[in-house]
């Protein structure tokens, strides 16, 4: 899944229980221990798939969606046979399903229905290898899994709809499973709905009639190749539809009615990306049909269930943004897992990166296919910086030591996408492109529809290259972090011997080695590029290059095919050349970057020249940031006078930049700038770039902001996150307003974060009462993203009036994030509701009494002193007096 949106997120695996006579005791208490919610402290660390004990060969799910009442009733069928051991007891998880019935054609014992499981009794043990079945009839209220898009939730009518999500392991809230990724089966999907609406699911449409005795549609959906349960999906409600092919393949987008105007731009590059991912991968796409549906407020970007990806609805853009949105990289992604995670699937969480890594690889390939190599380049880039500047970074990548499975795609998010992502470019790169292709092909076809672990990969790759990689993979994947290696250079120009010096700078321990790795280097000599490579394995060596003269550039890693952290700074005249070389687009982002470290008018000079004549769009926005970071009249002359631009991203970092400077110059070019400018994302940087500036018409323009309509309402949004940080009351009455009139041009997000603000804003108010009950009335929401950002506006609104509220919520239901947020802000309300923004107030007041402290303190001390002397002269005098008895 795409990580962007993230959200909301449970609890750990599970698995069948089962008993032998002679295994009873082991088994029940292993699958007890293993399976269902929180890891708790009695279970080991170290996580790992649960046990088979049965083959699950079929689910079959027969739902009834209550859109009005937010429920849903059905029965599941799983077909299954005991794999070694005869079955006596099966467990299935299922948290908080009303479970009325259970049937099979083998007599049951009696069933349990926990809060997190059905356990499942037979009479006779069911003999290893022979086919049974168990159906179960429940209903759920699912607070998770499920999620219902509905007018009582504040969304459109016209766009009723409902879409589930089942990664990590939410399908056991909406029904009863095997929920982990070590289980491979087909499924069937029946759901009946109203004859209007439309219904999704994964693999090929059987059927679909009105069933006369309800008048409710039921259609069926076959998936017909394995797959595991996290990639059931359903989605049914009112949708729109465009339509393509690829050859015999069905490709299909969906939106909700409102949102289909611009359906077309997001599905655009849907079949270039089928096209490319076919011929770059070498193995067909998998699945029956290949449909992408937008739903509203997802949690995620987007999930890669088999043969229907779920879009979150805000992916989609208005032509009015011009390039600076674009839904490829997300169409691209999740086309990738089809391959990558859903015809081969990580065998447990901890091997995610073989589904993530490769889907954002993948991305940057096809990046490379549309735009060209230096796009795919920029991005590879921008995650290595993103990488090598993450702090604290002593996880491995392949990691059994999380609380949550979710822990692998947010907690350790950036090793799972990013730097999986940068493995695979590794190995791409020191293999060749054709005989990584070919190691890819097999890896896939060798395990198709079944599970992979890291070493299935590595294995592929030593066999098809006779090079062992077990270093590589212990040294990046198996141990956390990267190299850091800092880098000088020199030259004597009487031996004409260039020298560079490497050191190993990360700190080498158990979890992070010292690296054996090549470093390529290149030197730019006349018109030639003289390619090295040099073996690094020791804390710290120096090399020696023969050259015919100086060279006028040095480059480390100049193709950039190595994760690690370098550090090199050539001389100035070096980086101006590089910062010319139009084969090397790498080169000159880094030109840039460390020409930002110096001020001269020379430099400003060359930065100019690149922010308005640099072919590429990534080295023209570097430049205008690298002005900005100089943050020198010159420098913000130049940003002034490149506003000009036809690329939409690079105007927008001009504008953004130079709206980081505080002076009336910017203030007037930022006026200039909302008056002529009409694409409401470069707007909305003019507006963020007011935040600052005080003046009256200053305060106008936020408010005309705040007001206008642009799509998705991303200008009134701009407006509310520049209003937050002028952190002005005088804003309370217009914020508020547009809160109350204009909900409905906000995104759910948009309003949920302009509640927070106005809590925020209102804090230091004397009378808080009147935001306070605006507030109050929606913590009320059934809306939860609504709702928790209400009881968050509470918290930051610094009113005791509001505890007896938050209470309620805090005492509410076990584990809601409604909960959650309420004892929060109980206790920001609790602890005098100083909240870290006010910390400077308190840390002023404190070092006030500190003051008055010292001076009580000096006072005492003068009052010792007087004391002292006044019973000093006694004690002196009776002393002597007694001295003189
Ligand atoms: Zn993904």
């Amino acid at each position: 899944m795409m990580k962007t949106f993230t959200l909301i997120f449970s609890a750990f695996s599970a698995c069948f229980a089962s008993s032998s006579a002679e295994a009873e005791h082991v088994h029940t208490l292993r699958c007890r221990h293993f399976s269902g919610a929180p890891v708790g402290a009695t279970t080991s660390s170290q996580r790992y798939a649960p046990d088979r004990l049965v083959d699950l060969e079929h689910l079959s799910l027969d739902v009834t969606p209550d859109f009005k009442n937010r429920r849903v009733a059905g029965t599941a069928t799983l077909t299954f046979r005991p794999i070694v051991t005869p079955l006596e007891e099966l467990r299935l998880d299922a948290v908080d399903l009303r479970i009325s019935k259970v049937t099979s054609g083998d007599k049951i014992a009696g069933w349990e229905n926990t809060d997190e499981a059905l356990i499942v009794t037979f009479e006779k043990p069911i003999p290893a290898g022979r086919q049974a079945k168990l159906k179960v009839t429940y209903e759920a209220e699912p607070v998770k899994g499920l999620y219902f898009r509905t007018p009582e939730l504040g969304y459109d009518s016209k766009d009723t709809h409902l879409w589930t999500q089942g990664e990590t392991i939410e399908a056991r809230h909406w029904f009863p499973c095997f929920d982990a990724p070590n289980e491979f089966l087909t499924s069937t999907m029946i759901c009946r709905v109203p004859k209007e609406m439309t219904v999704l699911s994964n693999g090929r449409k059987t059927s679909e009639a009105v069933d006369p005795d309800t008048g409710l549609k039921v259609v069926t959906w076959k998936q017909e190749k394995p797959h595991v349960n996290y990639l059931i999906s359903l989605v049914a409600g009112h949708f729109k539809r465009l339509q393509q092919k690829h050859g015999g393949l069905s490709m299909s987008f969906w939106t909700p009615p409102s949102d289909f105007a611009n359906a077309a731009n997001s599905f655009r590059q849907t079949k270039k990306c089928m096209e490319y991912f076919e011929k770059e991968i070498g193995v067909a796409y998998p699945w029956a049909k290949y449909d992408q549906v937008c739903v509203q407020d997802f949690n995620w970007g987007g999930m890669e269930n088999t043969s229907l990806t779920t879009l979150n609805a805000s992916t989609l853009f208005s032509n009015e943004t011009e390039n600076i949105r674009s839904s490829q990289g997300l169409v691209a992604h999740e086309l990738a897992h089809q391959w990558f995670g859903d015809l081969v699937t990580c065998k447990d969480w901890s091997h995610i990166w073989l589904n993530e890594g490769f889907a954002t690889y993948y991305t940057h390939l096809f990046a490379g296919h549309m735009q060209g190599r230096d796009q795919m380049l920029y991005g590879l880039y921008r995650d290595l910086n993103r990488l090598t500047s993450l702090k604290d970074d002593t996880t491995a990548m392949v990691n059994r030591k999380y609380e949550h499975p979710s822990d692998m795609f947010r907690k350790y998010g950036s090793l799972s996408y990013t730097k999986g992502s940068w493995v695979l470019h590794m190995l791409r790169s020191s293999l060749g492109t054709d005989l990584f292709r070919q190691v890819v092909k097999t890896y896939l076809e060798r395990h198709r529809h079944g599970n992979v672990v890291t070493d299935n990969l590595r294995a592929v790759i030593e066999e098809l290259s006779g090079k062992s990689h077990d270093r590589f993979f212990d040294q990046y994947v198996y141990h956390a972090h990267h190299p850091e290696l800092k880098v000088d250079y020199s030259w004597d120009a009487k031996t004409k011997l260039a020298k560079l010096s490497v050191k190993q700078e990360q700190k080498v321990d158990d979890k992070v080695m010292l690296f054996h790795l090549k470093l390529p280097v290149s030197f730019k000599v006349g018109k030639k590029t003289v390619l090295r490579s040099v073996e690094i394995s020791k804390v710290s060596e120096d090399y020696y290059f023969a050259l015919p003269t100086v060279p006028e550039i040095v480059r480390v890693d100049p193709d950039l095919t190595l994760l690690a952290k370098i550090t090199f700074a050539p001389p100035a005249s070096m980086l101006h050349a590089q910062l010319l070389d139009l084969e090397d687009v790498v080169g000159r982002l880094l030109a840039v970057e460390q020409l930002a470290k110096k001020n001269d008018a020379g430099t400003v000079g060359k930065l100019k020249t690149a922010l308005t004549e640099d072919p590429f769009h990534g080295v023209r926005m570097a430049a205008s940031k690298a002005l900005r970071e100089i943050a020198t009249e010159p420098a913000f002359e130049a940003l002034v006078k490149a506003k000009e631009q036809d690329d939409a991203r690079v105007r927008r970092q001009v504008i953004g930049d130079v709206g980081s400077f505080y002076k009336p110059e910017a203030l007037a070019f930022l006026k200039k700038v909302l008056a002529g400018e009409k694409n409401p994302s470069v707007r909305s940087a003019a507006v963020n770039g007011l935040a600052g500036h005080d003046d009256a018409e200053t305060g106008k323009i936020i408010n005309q902001a705040l007001s206008s309509k642009s799509f998705r309402h991303q200008l009134g949004f701009a407006a509310v996150s520049t209003i937050r940080k002028q952190d002005d009351p005088a804003y309370l009455p217009s914020l508020r307003s547009a809160l109350e009139k204009d909900e409905k041009k906000f995104t759910t997000n948009g309003f949920a974060f302009g509640l927070r603000s106005l809590g925020h804003l209102a804090r230091n108010e004397e009378d808080k009462s009147s935001v306070r009950q605006f507030l109050f009335d929606r913590v009320g929401r059934l809306n939860r993203r609504v709702r928790i950002a209400a009881i968050d506006a509470l918290g930051q609104l610094n009113d005791p009036g509001a505890i007896a509220v938050l209470e309620k919520f805090s005492v509410s239901r076990k584990d809601t994030p409604e909960r959650t947020a309420a004892e929060k802000a109980i206790e920001a309300l609790r602890s005098g509701g100083k909240p870290s923004d006010d910390l400077k107030t308190l840390r002023n007041e404190v070092t006030d009494l500190k003051k008055d402290n010292q001076k009580l303190h000096q006072d005492l001390e003068d009052l010792k002193k007087r004391l002292d002397a006044v019973i000093g002269t006694k004690t002196t005098s009776s002393d002597s007096v007694e001295g003189k008895k």
